[in-house]
């Protein structure tokens, strides 16, 4: 349900906040808990459905709130069976989410903000600038609905859609989640903890470009994994590419990574987004093994998604293999990052141009390209 109006969503509230709302409302503090089991496990999209409270307390809670789930505007649908979910908002606003099915695994991929203000020159996410961040309920909503999808593909379906249900999630579609970190850390909170969706942290990925002070917050108030979106290991090459490095350049970057307090058997993945000419040679892959000496990691290496306008190219095969095995000769785990979806890559991007071309017709028109690599392909 999506409810277009000013009233609060009850998905932006915390269990505190719930048991403190039923306080105020003269109810007992259990009853948040079946308030959260009805949304996050039953998937209630009314509070009519809730049928275990009292019909004055299910009436006190709708005219509090909305339960603002986004509404599923179109799905596409790739061969390899990812589906590309394009969401909107209460407020019109759309974002993408995305399901990427892989053996025995299903990742969902969700977003953060409305475009993104972080500007990397390999993202068509990039050219749309920062709308606004998500709430902890939008977050946790494109969760919602893209496990009601999945249900109700496996009910459509009667040999069934393997595997059966979300097994990770990744916080890399549209926009920066540190930048965000509020929104983020709700929605991980909403999404990991028992009264909630109760999701393993194990399970969670959250994607930065390397912001901080945030990165250090997020291992010390979570224990999500954290992958960073390095790209570049010069500092005069990453700063073209990506401005972030102009306030945080890569030196303190790896810094910062190589001091993380991981947990044990924890990891950081490094995305590397390979540029045909710019950052894919074999010097640069043995310069990137020694800058990441002493930093428990993996490398994935995504060979770039050319979108029109991009001022980058594709790396070929055999480059791609030369920086695999330079890397790997060096001692460092690397994996290529298989392009999921691409016969739905473009309608994916259209998508979102169509949502932003609602919103600000003149812009979206002048900068938006036919294609955005980042949702679903990653920081
Ligand atoms: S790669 Fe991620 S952080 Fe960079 S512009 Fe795209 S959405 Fe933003």
């Amino acid at each position: 349900m999506t409810a277009a109006s000013t009233t609060p969503s009850i998905l932006d509230r915390s269990r505190a906040d719930l048991e403190a709302w039923c306080a105020a409302a003269g109810e007992p503090a259990y009853r948040a808990g079946q308030i959260a089991t009805w949304l996050y496990r039953q998937g209630a999209g009314e509070f009519a459905a809730m049928r275990n409270l009292p019909a004055a307390l299910r009436e006190a809670l709708a005219a509090a709130f909305a339960i603002d789930l986004p509404e599923v505007a179109h799905v596409a649908r790739s061969h390899d069976g990812t589906r590309k979910l394009l969401l909107r908002l209460a407020d019109g606003a759309t974002v993408e989410s995305v399901l990427i099915p892989d053996e025995a695994r299903l990742t969902l991929c969700v977003s953060t903000q409305v475009g993104c203000a972080m500007g990397c020159g390999f993202c068509a996410t990039a050219t749309l600038g920062l709308h606004r961040h998500l709430r902890r309920g939008e977050i946790v909503g494109q969760f919602l609905v893209a496990r009601a999808l999945v249900a109700a593909d496996l009910a459509g379906s009667p040999e069934g859609v393997a595997p059966a249900r979300i097994t990770n999630m990744v916080f890399m579609g549209m926009g920066e989640p540190l930048h965000n970190y509020d929104g983020t850390i709700g929605a991980i909170e909403t999404l990991t903890a028992d009264w909630g969706v109760d999701f393993s942290h194990r399970r969670i990925t959250v994607s930065t470009v390397g912001l901080l002070p945030e990165m250090r917050r997020l291992l010390a108030d979570t224990r999500v994994n954290l992958a960073v979106s390095l790209t570049a290991i010069d500092q005069d090459v990453r700063r073209r590419i990506m401005p972030v490095s102009r306030k945080y350049p890569v030196e303190d970057l790896l810094a910062t990574c190589r001091a993380l307090p991981l947990p044990r058997r924890k990891r950081i993945t490094f995305e590397y987004v390979l540029l045909a000419g710019v950052n894919d040679a074999p010097t640069q892959a043995k310069a990137l093994a020694r800058a990441l000496a002493g930093i428990r990691c993996k490398v994935n290496l995504i060979p770039f998604n050319p979108f029109p306008g991009a001022a980058f190219g594709r790396s070929d095969d055999l480059a791609v293999a030369r920086f695999q095995d330079a890397l790997r000769n060096a001692g460092v785990h690397a994996t290529v990052r298989e392009s999921r979806g691409p016969d739905i890559a473009a309608a994916c991007g259209q998508l979102v141009a169509e949502g932003a071309a609602r919103r600000t017709p003149a812009r979206a028109a002048a900068t938006l390209p036919a294609a955005a690599p980042h949702a679903g392909d990653g920081h």
